[in-house]
């Protein structure tokens, strides 16, 4: 479903990836685990071509996303940005239904796409006219899901979407997270700090460091005695930064 060719991207002197090699295949809920600066998000942003490879290329369903229209491209796949992203001056039905509304559907069809939405991440129906500055971290978290979810696209990228919630919210996002991926059978690819986190979710797990794939395979073997150190010590708890 998503195919990393030999990636490599640099912005000026910084190499932010070094020929990577990855591939996520279809229902797969592949977790992103590295340092900070180690080259995740740019990895994510290559998908829907925020970031354009210097070298290498990246396929989705098949194809080559250079040839690709990238505000299309944009519309067909989630994205939960590692802030929520939300647009501050609109409404939480607003921000819900943007990528509906750039698709031309009706408005009483985005109204109802919205509610079931809210229903979808447990929020309630009555904050739909709210504006995002008057959510709770883990509400604003609720709202950048289901935004990404739709206008249903198979392919989810999230980027730390949990990232500012209390461990608690955290958990329950978690699971809803494992509800949606078990019953849509959508492609994942999940950038998380949390070890427990990677563990929990994870179909596949990819390690970076520095800019390059250093470890990838089932969390189980990456966690083994045999397993690359820096997997295990990064997977095995404490704050790998
Ligand atoms: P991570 O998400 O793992 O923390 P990033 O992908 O954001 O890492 O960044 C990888 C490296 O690329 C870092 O050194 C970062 O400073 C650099 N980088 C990322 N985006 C840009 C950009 N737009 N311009 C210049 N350097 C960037
Ligand atoms: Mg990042």
């Amino acid at each position: 479903m998503i195919h990393f060719e030999n990636v490599s991207v640099r912005f000026g002197g910084t190499t932010a990836l070094s020929e990577v090699t990855l591939e996520v295949p279809a229902g797969m809920l592949c977790v992103l685990v590295g340092p900070s600066g180690s080259g995740k998000s740019t990895l994510m942003k290559l998908v829907n071509r925020l970031v354009e490879p210097s070298a290498g290329r990246v396929l989705v369903r098949g194809s080559d996303v250079a040839g690709q229209d990238p505000a299309r491209l944009r519309r067909s796949i989630g994205y939960v940005m590692q802030s929520t992203g939300l647009f501050p001056h609109r409404t939480v039905a607003a921000n819900i239904g943007t990528v509906p509304r750039l698709l031309g559907w009706d408005s009483s069809r985005i109204a109802a796409r919205v509610a079931d939405l809210l229903e979808m991440v447990q929020l309630d129906p009555g904050l739909a006219e709210r504006l995002p500055g008057a959510l709770s971290g883990g509400q604003a978290q609720r709202v950048g899901l289901a935004r990404a979810l739709a206008a249903d696209p198979d392919i989810l990228l999230m980027d730390e979407p949990f990232g500012a919630v209390d461990p608690i919210t955290r958990r329950d996002l978690r699971a809803e997270l494992r509800r949606i991926h078990a019953e849509t059978g959508k492609t994942i690819l999940l950038v998380t700090h949390d070890p427990e986190e990677a563990l929990e979710l994870a179909s596949q797990v990819a390690v970076l460091r520095d800019g390059r794939l250093v470890a990838e395979g089932p969390p189980a073997a990456l966690v083994a005695p045999d397993a690359p150190d820096f997997a295990r010590t990064l997977l095995g708890g404490g704050q790998p930064g």
